[in-house]
């Protein structure tokens, strides 16, 4: 009689989501507790980025000159990015102090600077007016410069992983405190304050993409948002930027994402899943709880229906929690269910924190996940995250190598 050798079972190790020197506030349910109003604080002051040009046009009547100076203070601060009155000398020295108070009263101070040796990443933390602190990180790539924009001064969506979801929602910021982020770097990029240019490298020297990766849930803060998206594409009132090169992101607020499909700016857009399955994503991201894993993917096809523009699924990969092998079979089914062609998958690599849940999945690992779901027909690339050395990002995901093929995507319908 012979015998069978047992079958070995390995069961992969499965890492629950749980905070980390930290404790997450929860509802009278006892789910972590999301918060989508923002508290009711001291209004930013109103800002010429933060009006429409008719009304641009009304307030510099308003305060005592005539309409036509509102097109030359958006020449100084879209083009010029400028606030600085000294150096306006096309506007009457009379009155001139009191129009660009009005028009363009400061938002941002800057706290700290920190960059990398060769200074082609810079991160930048921001006062606001209040007092409330927000974070933006500039990056210089061949061909381009990427700027990862903060949308709220903290963020209600309670995910456990994340530095800015610990302290909850400060507040919203305005459309201007969003823009100037942007006419901020613009203008350190036009002084030579960032390194790393390549001497074949003819691109124009101001910020060419924007992510909205920073600290906040942009969709959370949604008009506020989009007007400041409004200001970043406007030609001829605004930053001329590509929509294309501009990445909305979210954690998956359904009913958001489908006024965003609506809207007539094709912007790229990002679904932060990180977790194909909704026993994890419950726990990962909490928002979850109201809009499931499949809610979410349908909303994001349908934004690619209505646009054209393909769908980024980002997806960090975190050792033992989200990286299993099968996760990657049920995602590429889940979106090969969905149809072909619409989406890419960008899993990242979790910053590294030796001892922590919160760890970076081996990169054997990693290159199984990518490759299941490229064999299963999901274009997928794995991203490099960049400025490590430097705390890149707000407490997740930094913008990196492959926004640009976000932003390449080429629309099909
Ligand atoms: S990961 Fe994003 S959505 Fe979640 S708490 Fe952090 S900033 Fe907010």
């Amino acid at each position: 009689m012979t015998t069978q050798p047992p079958v070995r079972t390995t069961k992969p190790r499965q890492v629950r989501p749980a905070t980390e020197g930290w404790s997450q506030k929860k509802d009278e349910t006892g789910r972590p507790l999301l918060q989508f109003a923002s508290p009711k604080r001291g209004k930013p002051p109103v800002h010429l980025a933060d009006l429409t040009a008719d009304e641009r046009v009304a307030k510099v009547k308003e305060l005592g000159m005539p309409g036509f100076r509102a097109k030359q203070l958006e020449k100084h601060y879209f083009q010029h990015y400028t606030s600085d009155p000294a150096l306006m000398t096309d506007l009457p020295a009379a009155g001139r102090d009191e129009l660009v108070a009005g028009m363009l009263p400061p938002l941002l101070t800057e706290v700290k600077r920190l960059e990398t040796d060769r200074g082609d990443t810079i991160k930048f933390l921001w006062k606001l007016h209040d007092g409330a602190l927000v974070e933006s990180v500039l990056m210089r790539y061949p061909g381009r410069i990427t700027l990862c924009v903060s949308s709220q001064a903290g963020c209600g969506m309670n995910c456990p992983f994340c530095a800015t979801g610990q302290a909850g929602l400060t507040r919203n910021m305005s459309a201007a405190e969003i823009v100037e982020q942007i006419v901020r770097a613009n203008r350190l990029i036009a002084d030579g304050g960032l390194g790393g240019k390549k001497k074949d490298d003819h691109s124009a020297d101001r910020v060419s993409n924007i992510v909205f990766m920073g600290m906040g849930e942009p969709l959370a803060n949604y008009a506020r948002v989009m007007q400041a998206v409004r200001v970043m594409v406007d030609k001829d009132h605004g930053l001329g930027m590509s929509a294309r090169g501009i990445t909305v992101s979210t954690v998956g607020l359904v009913p958001a994402i489908t006024k965003l499909s609506n809207e007539d700016i094709p912007v790229t857009f990002a679904l932060s899943l990180h977790a194909p399955d909704d026993v994890l994503r419950d726990e990962l991201i909490p928002v979850n709880s109201r809009w499931k894993v499949d809610e979410a993917l349908d909303a994001a096809r349908d934004y690619f229906d209505k646009t054209g523009r393909r769908v980024s699924i980002e997806y960090a990969l975190i050792k033992d929690m989200n990286d299993h092998a099968w996760r990657a079979d049920l995602l590429a089914e889940k979106l090969n269910a969905r149809g072909r062609g619409w989406v890419h998958v960008n899993p990242i690599p979790l910053n590294p924190t030796p001892g922590s849940i919160w760890t970076a999945s081996e990169v054997p690992v990693q290159n199984e996940f990518v490759r299941r779901l490229n064999d299963a027909g999901i274009p997928t690339t794995l991203r490099d995250t960049r400025g490590k050395e430097i705390d890149g990002a707000c407490g997740q995901l930094v913008a990196t190598e492959d926004d640009q093929v976000a932003a390449d995507a080429t629309p099909v319908a």
